[in-house]
C-alpha cells in the first residue's frame, strides 16, 4: 500500500470529486508517466453529483451509472484510489500530507479539489434527527430512507438550485413540499428577478407551498424534527427537513498551511495557490474570473471544476495555459432544463426573449449594454449561440436581442 511511511508520489490529488477525477484523467491522457494518487473521503469511486438532486434522488437512475469512470478505469490507468480517507493536514515544507489514519504522503505536486460541505443550520433544533443536506451519495441514501418510511411533509430551508431541485423531485414523488427562502425571492444570488418569478409560479403551480421572505426561527421536536418554527410564530409541520443552504468550501488544512484565502482558496490565472507545487481547483478555488469583471470568486459547477482539472493536468505537463473558460451551468427542474452561460453577478439590464409562459424563453443579461450571460429555459437554441455573444462581450441592439424570432447567430 502506498503512503503509509510518506513514499513520493508524483501528483497527489485531494478530494475524489469532478475536480480530481478530472484532472486525473487529463494528466493521464496528456502523457504523464509519473505516480498518480487520489485522495477521496467519500467511500465511493469518483461519481457525478449533479443526480444526486435530480434523477438520483428521483429513483430514475442507479448509483451505479453515475460513475464518471467504470471502477476499474483507475487502476487501469495507474491511478492510485485511496477513498474514505481524509487528509487533515498539510506541511509545505516537507511537500507531505496528513492522511486520517495518521500516515503521510510526499508528493511532488499537490491538487486540492476538496469542494465544500454543505452550511450547515445553525438555530436551535439543527442537531434533531429528520435534518438532511444533499451533498453526497450517503446524504442523498439518508433522504431516500426517509421516503421510503413514509416522511411526506418535506420542508426544504433554501431557494437555490439544489432545494428547488430537491423540492421538484419529492412533489413529484407525492410528498407534500413547503420551500422556506429568507430573501424576497428564489434564486437570488445566481439569477435575475424573471427567472425567479418564473421558477416561484412553476413551483406553486406544481402545489410546492413557496414562502419568500421568511426567517427560520428554529425546528421543533424531540428527538426528530417534527416542524419548523418561522419568525412570526407559525409551525409549519415537517417530517423531515432539507437544507440547501450553500456551502462552505473544504480549505481549513490548506489555510492552516499558511494559503492565501478567504472564501476558497486563493488562486493565480494557472489555478496555483499561493504555495509552492500546490494548485487548487472546483468549488474551493477563488479566482479572477473574466466573465465577472475579473473580481476573485468561486464558481461552483461541474464545468469549471472539469475546465480547471484540464487546465492544471497540461501545466503540469509543460503546456500551462491561463484559466479563461466560459461559465455554464445547467438545472432541471420538472420538464424545464435551464440552462445559463456567464456570470450574471452585476448585471444592469434583463432582455426578455420569448414569453414565459410558452414555458420556452431566454434571458440576456447587459452590463452597461454588453450582454455578460444568458438564462434559457428550455431554449437550447440560444444556449448554443448565446454564448458566443458573451464570450466575445458583443453589445447587439436590444431591440434584435428581443426579437425572439431573430435566432441569436445573426447577431455576432
Ligand atoms: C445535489 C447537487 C446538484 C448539483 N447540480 C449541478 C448541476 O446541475 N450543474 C452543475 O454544473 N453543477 C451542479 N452541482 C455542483 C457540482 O456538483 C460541483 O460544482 C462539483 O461537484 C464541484 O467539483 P469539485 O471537484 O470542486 O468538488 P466535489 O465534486 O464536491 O468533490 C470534492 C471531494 O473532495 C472530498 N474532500 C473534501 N475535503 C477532503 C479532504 N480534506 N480530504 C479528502 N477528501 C476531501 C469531498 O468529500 C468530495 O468527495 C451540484 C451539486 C450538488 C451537491
Amino acid at each position: 500500500m502506498i503512503g503509509k511511511n510518506g513514499r513520493l508520489i508524483d501528483v497527489v490529488i485531494v478530494g475524489a470529486g469532478h475536480g480530481g477525477a478530472q484532472c486525473a484523467i487529463a494528466i493521464r491522457q496528456n502523457g504523464f508517466a509519473g505516480s498518480v494518487a487520489m485522495v477521496g473521503r467519500e467511500p465511493e469511486p469518483p461519481y457525478e453529483r449533479p443526480p444526486l438532486s435530480k434523477e438520483y434522488l428521483a429513483r430514475e437512475k442507479s448509483f451505479e451509472r453515475l460513475y464518471i469512470r467504470p471502477p476499474g478505469f483507475w487502476a487501469e490507468k495507474a491511478i492510485e484510489l485511496l477513498l474514505g480517507t481524509d487528509v487533515t493536514a498539510v506541511d509545505p515544507a516537507a511537500m507531505q500530507i496528513t492522511l486520517s489514519d495518521g500516515s503521510r504522503l510526499t508528493y511532488g505536486v499537490l491538487i486540492w479539489a476538496t469542494g465544500g460541505d454543505p452550511r450547515r443550520l445553525t438555530c436551535p433544533g439543527a442537531e434533531l434527527g429528520g435534518v438532511h443536506y444533499v451533498r453526497t451519495r450517503a446524504d442523498c441514501d439518508q433522504l431516500m430512507g426517509e421516503i421510503d418510511n413514509g416522511a411526506r411533509n418535506i420542508v426544504v430551508i433554501g431557494g437555490g438550485y439544489i432545494g428547488l431541485e430537491a423540492a421538484a423531485v419529492l412533489t413529484k414523488l407525492g410528498c407534500k413540499v413547503t420551500l422556506l427562502e429568507a430573501l424576497p425571492r428564489v434564486l437570488a444570488r445566481v439569477a435575475g428577478e424573471e427567472l425567479s418569478t418564473f421558477y416561484e409560479a412553476e413551483h406553486r403551480g406544481r402545489g410546492v407551498d413557496l414562502r419568500t421572505g421568511v426567517a427560520v426561527a428554529g425546528l421543533e421536536g424531540r428527538h426528530r424534527v417534527t416542524g419548523v418554527k418561522l419568525a412570526d410564530g407559525t409551525v409549519v409541520p415537517a417530517d423531515a427537513v432539507i437544507a440547501g443552504i450553500g456551502i462552505v468550501p473544504a480549505v481549513g488544512p490548506l489555510i492552516a498551511a499558511g494559503a492565501a484565502g478567504g472564501d476558497g482558496v486563493l488562486v493565480d490565472d494557472y489555478c496555483r495557490t499561493s504555495l509552492a507545487d500546490i494548485y487548487a481547483i472546483g468549488d474551493c478555488a477563488a479566482f479572477a474570473c473574466s466573465y465577472a469583471g475579473g473580481s476573485a470568486m468561486r464558481v461552483e459547477s461541474v464545468q469549471n471544476a472539469s475546465d480547471m482539472a484540464t487546465c492544471v493536468a497540461k501545466a503540469i505537463c509543460g503546456d500551462g495555459q491561463p484559466y479563461r473558460a466560459l461559465p455554464w451551468f445547467w438545472s432541471d427542474q420538472y420538464d424545464l432544463r435551464l440552462q445559463t452561460a456567464g456570470i450574471t453577478r452585476g448585471h444592469t439590464e434583463a432582455i426578455m426573449r420569448g414569453d414565459p409562459a410558452t414555458r420556452s424563453f431566454s434571458i440576456v443579461y447587459l452590463k452597461d449594454g454588453t450582454v455578460i450571460a444568458l438564462d434559457c429555459v428550455n431554449m437550447v437554441k440560444d444556449y448554443v449561440q448565446g454564448r458566443k455573444l458573451v464570450e466575445a462581450g458583443l453589445s447587439p441592439a436590444r431591440a434584435q436581442l428581443a426579437d425572439a424570432t431573430l435566432p441569436l447567430k445573426s447577431l455576432q
